[in-house]
């Protein structure tokens, strides 16, 4: 059996990523996505285990002793990581998954997984990030400031994805996202075990 897909998809915060991905998973049962575990406040409207595991700062300081994450970040004063057992699973078993990150994740992954596929959603504009961002009416002025600083920072390392999606119109984005998952069968970076099976039976 082939190994699943690691797909790691970043984006600024009100880059419209979620309903996205919420969307994504409706059309495709079968792509898994990487619950993170944070520190962060639950946000109305969020569900414990849903997109993330709400954890205390003692408890996530733990997961990093134990070597549990396959990477970390601290992000608007919280911590945001990747459990690593359930990524490794997905690829052993075959399944293609999802792990949402920011752009140091990211970084991060793509050294200890050079196999992961990375994908950057792209806001229309920057003044439509902003819209977004209020429009979403959770956060205070000074979080959404300093959300937009960030998101910046992150659109600049844009370069450093395999792919860009911009998330204009929702379903052309999730189709877009679909095609690089389903495509991703065919590319050298899942090829090279293939390769090297192959490359084992040839007769000397
Ligand atoms: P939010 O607080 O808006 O849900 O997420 C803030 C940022 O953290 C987003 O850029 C999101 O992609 C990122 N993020 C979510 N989970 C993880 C994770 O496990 N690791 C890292 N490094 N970033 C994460």
């Amino acid at each position: 059996m082939s190994k699943g897909g690691i797909f790691i998809i970043s984006g600024p915060s009100g880059s419209g990523k979620d309903t996205l991905l919420v969307e994504l998973f409706k059309k495709r049962p079968d792509i898994k996505f990487s619950i993170s575990s944070i520190t962060r406040k639950m946000r109305e409207g969020e569900k414990e285990g849903e997109k993330y595991n709400f954890i205390s700062r003692e408890k996530f300081e733990q997961m990093l002793e134990n070597d549990l994450l396959l990477e970390y970040n601290i992000y608007a004063g919280n911590y945001y990581g990747t459990p690593k057992l359930p990524v490794l699973e997905a690829s052993e078993n075959g399944v293609d998954m999802i792990i949402e990150v920011d752009v140091n994740g990211a970084a991060n992954i793509r050294k200890k997984l050079p196999q992961a596929i990375s994908i950057f959603i792209m806001p229309p504009s920057y003044k439509e990030l902003r819209r977004r961002l209020s429009g979403r009416g959770t956060e205070t002025e000074v979080v959404i400031d300093e959300r937009m600083h960030i998101a910046l920072s992150e659109i600049t390392r844009a370069t450093e994805y395999d792919y860009i999606v911009v998330n204009e119109d929702i379903n052309t984005a999730v189709s877009d996202i679909i095609s690089v998952i389903d495509h991703s069968r065919l590319n050298i970076k899942r090829q090279k075990q293939l390769i090297d099976e192959v490359l084992k039976n040839v007769e000397s």
